[in-house]
């Protein structure tokens, strides 16, 4: 069943309205109608099943809500992704797999071997990726809308995460298979939330991982093998959610 989100102002008590851009991907893109069920979510947690009542001649939309109850899709552990800042298709891939995954927020960092190395990011860019973390968001039905933070270098990213978050953890690829790198035994107890750091195309730096532990961040390994950052940046998440039950 399809999945919208929509904001607050557009749900009632008992029926909702999709905007135009919305209306108009539920009759000419997916060519549903009257009578067909949708799910929408507020963003806050809640899911809707609604029945579509369709105005063709104004081109509108409204459901009527058949029943609410809270969004299953949320893990109770919020995860942030932190990883280098690459080339597009890189990046799109990231948000998209991740939100998926399941996790709550993205920050892109910059460090001394990402492909791009400026913190700024174009409004037209900005869009098209929330527009790809939300039709993930909706694909998968997550509850909220998983957030987009702007591109910072490493040391502002660690400040911004540290008191954020209860543990931060970063993936380092020259930690082979020592039992003190073992990413299960790091994650012991109960674990509100978690920053999880995931270096660029070149790795780590030596001096960037001591920055990274001065900042409290342990580091854990992903195994023998050498991931690539696009595939370290799905399972590193996927494995700390699926350690912690929620999986
Ligand atoms: N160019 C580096 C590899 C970088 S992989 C080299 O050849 O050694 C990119 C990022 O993915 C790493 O910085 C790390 O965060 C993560 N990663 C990849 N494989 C990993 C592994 N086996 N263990 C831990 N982290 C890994």
């Amino acid at each position: 069943m399809n999945r919208f989100f929509l904001s607050e102002d557009n749900i009632e008590k008992k029926v909702v309205r999709f905007p135009p851009d919305v209306s108009h991907q539920i009759l000419h893109v997916l060519r549903l109608d009257e009578g067909d069920r949708v799910r929408v979510l507020d963003n806050l947690g809640v899911i809707y099943l609604v029945s579509l009542q369709v105005y063709h001649d104004q081109k509108k939309v409204w459901g009527q809500i058949m029943e609410s109850g809270p969004a299953p899709g949320e893990p109770d552990t919020r995860i942030s992704l932190c990883f280098g800042l690459s080339n597009r298709d890189k990046v799109e891939w990231i948000l998209q797999k991740a939100t998926e995954v399941g996790v709550v927020s993205f920050f892109p960092f910059i460090s001394s071997r990402t492909l791009v190395q400026s913190t700024s990011l174009s409004e037209k860019k900005r869009q098209r990726w929330e527009r790809i973390i939300r039709e993930a968001a909706e694909q998968s039905g997550r509850g909220r809308l998983p957030e987009l933070q702007p591109p910072r270098d490493l040391s502002k990213c660690l400040q911004a995460v540290r008191d954020t978050h209860s543990r931060l953890l970063a993936a380092w690829e020259g930690a082979g298979s020592l039992e003190k790198y073992n990413l299960a035994s790091q994650l012991t107890g109960r674990v509100e939330s978690l920053a999880l750091f995931v270096g660029p195309e070149g790795g780590f730096s030596e001096d960037e991982v001591l920055t990274l532990r001065d900042f409290g961040c342990q580091v854990v390994s992903l195994g023998e093998r050498i991931l690539r950052m696009e595939t370290a940046a799905i399972i590193f998440p996927a494995l700390v959610l699926h350690r912690l039950g929620e999986l």
